[in-house]
């Protein structure tokens, strides 16, 4: 199956692909290197956002487990995405990338808030925009607020880059036979609750025909190739 063509993307990391080898938290070397393989995407004529999660630093499912309150803890784990947004900008603008943030939580002192038409000028002008806080709410995930961002902004692809290359029937890390869809469609993994993104975020990508390219972006290079075809990724549509 090849890659959409696609002109604007919207590109989604999970926090925990910051962390490197560590437990918890960011790797700076480890965001450098992330930085330069979204340069290189930017380089080649595509217009970003970014979305990254906060899973490397707090989930707010995790703090209710030990017995917090979930909304509470929903948005430390908001505040968690806006570190990790800042520290990508920063990488980026080492590399001298332009980039602005844009935080769906207010923090005047630190970023700019969520505004499309602004968001617009800035993708028009070459920056890179990148979504902090998710869809601002808790019980919801960065996802969530990935799929929102792709469908206001009229993203052309959902690139969600992770620590897997793909969607398998199974969980690839517990069962060695599973094996790695190259596409499949939004309904089956709604249906049989494939390890995609949650559910919200895939329906809405689904209501508004936006494709999920599922890759690992552990590799080095790797989104390169996913975005010039030669990559292994999962395509849901
Ligand atoms: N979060 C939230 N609302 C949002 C986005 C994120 O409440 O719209 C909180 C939630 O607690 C979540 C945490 O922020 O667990 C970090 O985001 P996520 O788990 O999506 O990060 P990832 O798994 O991608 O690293």
């Amino acid at each position: 199956m090849t890659m959409p063509s696609v002109k604007r993307v919207l590109l989604k990391l999970s926090g925990e692909v910051l962390m490197g080898g560590q437990q918890f938290g960011i790797d700076p070397t480890i965001v450098s290197e992330l930085a330069r393989e979204v340069k290189a995407a930017k380089d080649s004529g595509l217009e970003i956002c970014l979305v990254i999660g906060g899973g490397n630093i707090f989930r707010g499912m995790a703090g209710a487990a030990q017995g917090m309150d979930r909304a509470q803890a929903d948005y430390m784990g908001m505040l968690a995405t806006v570190m990790n947004a800042l520290a990508m900008q920063n990488a980026l603008e080492q590399l001298g990338v332009h980039t602005r943030v844009q935080s769906a939580v207010q923090m005047d002192q630190v970023c700019e808030p969520v505004i499309r038409r602004r968001a617009e000028r800035h993708l028009e002008k070459g920056r890179i925009v990148i979504f902090a806080a998710g869809v601002g709410s808790p019980y919801f995930t960065t996802d969530s607020g990935a799929a929102l961002r792709a469908a206001e902004m009229k993203c052309d692809a959902l690139l969600k880059g992770t620590s897997v290359d793909g969607v398998y029937d199974d969980d690839p890390k517990k069962n060695s036979n599973a094996t790695r869809f190259e596409t499949v469609s939004y309904d089956r993994v709604l249906a049989d609750n494939l390890k995609v993104m949650d559910a919200s975020a895939v329906a809405l990508c689904r209501d508004n025909d936006i494709p999920i390219v599922v890759f690992s972006i552990r590799e080095k290079g790797n989104l390169a190739r996913v975005l010039s075809g030669e990559g292994v990724q999962t395509i849901v549509q």
